[in-house]
């Protein structure tokens, strides 16, 4: 079911740096989210396509994989526990689930930016409106390529991704879903340089 020779690309999409975009997937389709310069975090918010009050969860994600560090053959749930997507190739081994989307109240609380600034939330509802969502309604993302680790003490470490340009995850589709994406906003998580995310979806054949 991976993408291979026989694979056929339907879309290919640059996000822009600091910006965001959204897109249906069909059941089946795999998604795949490259890192066009290196050290790029990506958020990823997932709604069932019908019913966009059936979304991903992350605590449901992470109670069913038993992990907060998801990679190859793990499995994203919506907050029904039902599969929206699945690792199906991941280049980096190292992504977030404990994060929020950086927001204009996290850029204030966390670093004192008061001006206007890029986020991750803004750009997720300005894309997803065009599908009824609203910003309240994106409360768990998954943050592709973003280093966080947790320690003993539950202290969590903000490191620069571990992915190099060109690398990429796969997810596969359990159901059509209408899906989020962003090149994020904010600093510390891109190692202080903001850069783009490509997107490309495979129909497998
Ligand atoms: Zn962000």
């Amino acid at each position: 079911m991976k993408p291979n020779k026989s694979s056929i690309r339907m879309t290919q999409y640059r996000i822009k740096p600091q910006s965001g975009t959204a897109l249906t997937l069909q059941k089946g389709q795999i998604l795949r989210i490259i890192d066009v310069e290196g050290e790029q975090v990506s958020d990823l918010a997932c709604f069932v396509l019908g019913n966009i009050n059936e979304y991903f969860s992350s605590g449901r994600t992470i109670d069913y994989n038993e992990k907060i560090y998801l990679s190859t053959g793990d499995i994203l749930y919506s907050n029904q526990s039902n599969p929206m997507l699945s690792v199906l190739n991941d280049k980096v081994g190292k992504h977030d689930l404990l994060f929020a989307p950086c927001s204009r109240e996290m850029l204030a609380l966390s670093y004192g930016i008061t001006e206007a600034h890029p986020n991750c939330l803004d750009n997720l509802t300005n894309h997803l409106g065009q599908y009824g969502i609203k910003a309240s309604q994106i409360t768990n993302v998954f943050n592709i390529f973003m280093n966080a680790t947790l320690s003993a003490h539950g202290n969590i470490t903000i490191a620069p991704p571990l992915s190099k340009a060109g690398d990429y995850i796969d997810l596969r589709a359990h159901m059509d879903l209408i899906v989020g994406i962003t090149a994020c906003s904010a600093k510390k998580c891109n190692n202080y340089h903001c850069t783009s995310i490509d997107v490309e979806i495979f129909e497998a054949v």
